[in-house]
């Protein structure tokens, strides 16, 4: 097997780099993947893979965040004369920007899907001479989008993938599902393709993530400390009046959530592990002389166990309806986005480090399970279903040299992981005749 996939892996080397630099240069933030999926789409439609699109894979009234149809329009537009493939561009209208490749090899076999994300950060990228997509000029071209947590990688990683795998067709068995998901950043597009039924048929499932603090060259085959997260808005409507002539009469918004802001800091720790909240954003007021009507929050809890995020986020709704009260307003509370703990499956763990270690030198180390930095994916939804099902599922995570961390307007990351990643996901593909369950 090695020399034959060796072989790919380098033909497929270079398109890598190249893939992974187009949708880094014209990174689209979650919901506004328009470009991204149709050149995702159209590359899979002509390898051969069997495609669902769009409202076939996202559940629309399960999905969350998502922006307003005159933002979804003009993003659109934009991605249209940024070179969105026209003919599929119809699936994704309107913030549908989800994909799902078939591949059956027509053997007996268990059904294997692997995810990857597309979406980038609202986050403008560094222009500064030390940061190497401003200096090779492939730094992101929309202002407030940027793939600063390697999303585009692993688009880049999925599309290798499909190359590969098509490559091997017949070495294969069972039917392989490529997952390309939007709208990670801020928990929001998986649990809508969930919804939609896209794991029910899965056996074996796999997510990925390169960085994340994993040291260069590693391979952690079961991250194991994802944070259960809640996300929403909330918004203060109160009345407005003259702060001089009249301000008894108002109503304020603006110290119904500076309050409610500095109680959910106070929200207590949770004696069964850690939790967190942050305020993101708190935007209030309209002008010096005038009483503020309008105040929006946006908020997060995370919690180490989906029952301590359930016991900050139901601390978190008693401070925003007691700050209301207050103030004599009236709010509203908005979804914008979730996730779930889960852990790793052990036994396929197990399969994923023996294959890894047994067939990818490349991997200058492979653990089994590693706490990495606390953050959260909504791919445990895809986890949580799976498993539901009698099904095995886990979250590869691997490491590469950073520029900056995960999330930081300097972000990058060494491009070799990919063809790495390629790589051990194919090994795992050709090898899955070997996952015996008792
Ligand atoms: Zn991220
Ligand atoms: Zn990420």
């Amino acid at each position: 097997m090695n020399n034959l996939l060796n072989e790919s892996i380098q033909q497929i080397t270079e398109q890598l780099k190249h893939w992974r630099r187009d949708f880094h240069h014209f990174a689209e933030s979650s919901w506004f993947e328009f470009r991204t999926a149709t050149i995702v789409a159209d590359e899979l439609h002509r390898l051969g893979y069997s495609l669902q699109l769009g409202k076939d894979v996202i559940k629309a009234d399960a999905r969350m965040g998502l922006p307003s149809e005159q933002a979804l329009h003009e993003q659109e537009q934009r991605a249209i004369q940024q070179g969105a493939l026209k003919a599929w561009l119809p699936h994704f209208s309107g913030g549908f920007t989800g994909i799902v490749a078939t591949l059956e090899t027509g053997k007996p076999g268990p059904t294997l899907a692997f995810r990857v994300d597309m979406d980038a950060l609202a986050l403008n990228e560094a222009q500064t001479p030390e940061h190497r997509p401003y200096v090779e000029g492939f730094s992101s071209c929309n202002a407030h989008m940027m793939h600063a947590c390697g999303h585009d990688g692993h688009t880049a990683i999925g599309l290798g993938l499909a190359h590969v795998l098509k490559q091997h067709e017949c070495q294969l068995t069972g039917k392989i599902k490529l997952i390309f998901q939007p709208a990670e950043e801020g928990a929001q597009g998986a649990k809508p393709m969930v919804a939609a039924g896209v794991v029910d048929d899965v056996d074996c499932f796999i997510a990925i993530h390169i960085g994340l603090g994993n040291s260069p060259g590693g391979l952690v085959c079961g991250k194991d400390n994802f944070l259960a997260t809640t996300k929403f808005d909330v918004i203060y409507r109160g009345v407005a009046t003259h702060a001089g002539a009249k301000p008894e009469e108002g109503k304020n918004a603006l110290l119904a959530a500076a309050q409610a802001a500095l109680g959910l800091y106070a929200i207590p720790r949770h004696s069964g592990g850690s939790s967190r909240i942050n305020v993101g954003v708190l935007q209030a007021g309209s002008d010096r002389n005038v009483i503020p009507a309008h105040a929006l929050m946006k908020v997060e809890t995370r919690g180490e166990t989906n029952e301590i995020n359930a016991f900050v986020y139901q601390q978190a709704l008693n401070i925003i309806e007691g700050a209301a009260k207050m103030q004599g307003v009236e709010y509203e509370l908005i979804p914008m986005g979730s996730a779930q703990n889960s852990q790793p499956s052990p036994v396929w763990v197990d399969f994923i480090y023996q294959q890894a270690g047994q067939h990818v030198p490349e991997l200058l180390s492979v653990v089994k399970r590693h706490k990495l930095s606390s953050v959260s994916d909504d791919a445990t939804y895809f986890m949580e279903r799976v498993k539901a099902n009698g099904g095995y599922a886990t979250f590869l995570v691997f490491g590469s040299e950073l520029s900056a961390g995960n999330h930081n307007e300097r972000f990058d990351f060494d491009e070799n992981v990919m063809a790495t990643a390629v790589k051990t996901l194919a090994v795992i593909a050709l090898q899955l005749p070997d996952f015996k369950v008792d």
